[in-house]
């Protein structure tokens, strides 16, 4: 199992949080002997914090290493070979939001009185466990599915969880309705190009089932919805992908990000399908915009990630802080005139690779670097870029 599922709030406090609290209060301290008024107290915190920050930074080194050990994700599918002998566990979020893990990619659930909501479906061979998890929490069917983009860890489960699925027909929203859909299907909504990749990827044979297509595309920047007394609001965000959705649940004050945001290893950039490094750093800077911290940069707006642990605005800040010191490095390296050998010979993720790196798995720190400097030199083997 890939996924985090509890016990990790402590992490953010290694990075931001204590880190500046660090030293402010080191500085203060100094301040305080050099003017001869040593303060007690100052002196306690920051022993007391140092010795936070060194079992804070041991914790995160062990989920580090234990990542490590996962497998990591190929272009299409991040799957975890454990997966379908695994087990789903649902965590309450915030509002009328729970994060579903285990099944592949994470699920958001949106539930109440009219019915769930889904942001992505999982692997298909979960399909069965997750309605198992979802089931409890209304009495009224599945209406809505959202795809963030079309991996098969994230779109797996739409054939067999969407059948289950009923449309609300008073909703006043719900306009481009197949025939097929009022049959009786849940609505599956992504970005345009999602639909064109599931149903005619190469030109010849569909590799997913007709019924796992969406069947209610967007193709402008932004879809609303208004369900179980919530506005929810899908935003295009060009990411890993060229066709990736995030969306946002305004009075749950929830975001599902998909793998726009993925804190559990170095961005996945899809460059066959449109991603690109800046890409996902617009994305994170998007978020960031979007995301209000509570108090000491903890709580406030949630974050339900691609895949790996429930985030806030600290730990979006810190990932968006190392997507952007990479991508300065990789683009100076660039614009020395390194070749891609040269750039992976110098390690310029090295400080970062015992958090986000891996030797082994299917989206190695190797690949990583090797799609960033594609991605951000102009070389990527897609016409479809979005700018370095
Ligand atoms: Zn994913």
């Amino acid at each position: 199992m890939r996924f985090a599922v509890s016990g990790s709030y402590g992490h953010k406090y290694a990075f931001l949080g204590v880190r500046e609290t660090q030293l402010t209060h080191w500085q203060m301290f100094k301040r305080d002997f050099l003017s001869s008024k040593p303060r007690l107290m100052c002196i306690l915190v920051s022993i007391v914090l140092l010795g936070t920050v060194g079992a804070s930074e041991f914790a995160y080194a062990q989920e580090a290493q234990g990542r490590s050990r996962q497998s990591a994700s190929p272009n299409n599918i991040k799957s975890s070979p454990n997966s379908s002998a695994g087990e789903v566990h649902l965590l309450p979020v915030q509002g009328n939001i729970s994060m579903l893990v285990g099944a592949g990619g994470n699920i958001t659930v949106q539930a109440g009185e009219e019915g769930i909501l889904l942001v992505d479906t999982g692997l298909a061979p979960m399909s069965d466990k997750v309605l198992e998890a979802i089931r409890p929490l209304s009495k009224r069917p599945l209406v809505y599915i959202i795809n963030t983009d079309d991996s098969g860890d994230h779109i797996g489960g739409n054939e067999n969880i969407g059948k289950t699925g009923r449309p609300v027909p008073t909703d006043s929203q719900r306009y481009a309705v197949t025939e097929r859909v009022a049959a009786s299907h849940a609505y599956i909504i992504a970005f345009q190009t999602v639909l064109d990749r599931m149903s005619t990827p190469t030109g010849q044979v569909a590799t997913t089932p007709e019924g796992g297509w969406p069947n209610d595309t967007y193709s402008v920047p932004q879809k609303n919805l208004y369900f179980n007394g919530e506005a929810v609001e899908i935003f295009h965000q060009p990411a890993n992908t060229d066709a990736n959705s995030m969306v946002l649940f305004r009075r749950s004050d929830v975001i599902s990000a998909g793998d726009i945001f993925d804190p559990s290893e170095y961005p996945i950039i899809d460059l066959k399908r449109g991603g690109s490094l800046q890409g996902v750093l617009d994305g994170l800077n998007r978020l960031k915009q979007m995301v209000i911290a509570a108090d000491h940069q903890e709580g406030g707006t949630m974050i339900i990630p691609g895949h790996g642990r429930l985030s806030d605005a600290a730990d979006l800040a810190f990932y968006q802080q190392m997507v952007t010191i990479v991508r300065d490095r990789l683009k100076d390296m660039i614009k020395r005139g390194m070749t891609l050998e040269q750039v992976k010979a110098t390690k310029p993720t090295r400080d970062y690779d015992p958090i986000y790196g891996s030797a082994t798995g299917n989206w190695t720190t190797d690949m990583f670097i090797e799609a960033a400097y594609k991605s951000l030199s102009g070389k990527q083997e897609t016409s479809q870029s979005h700018g370095n």
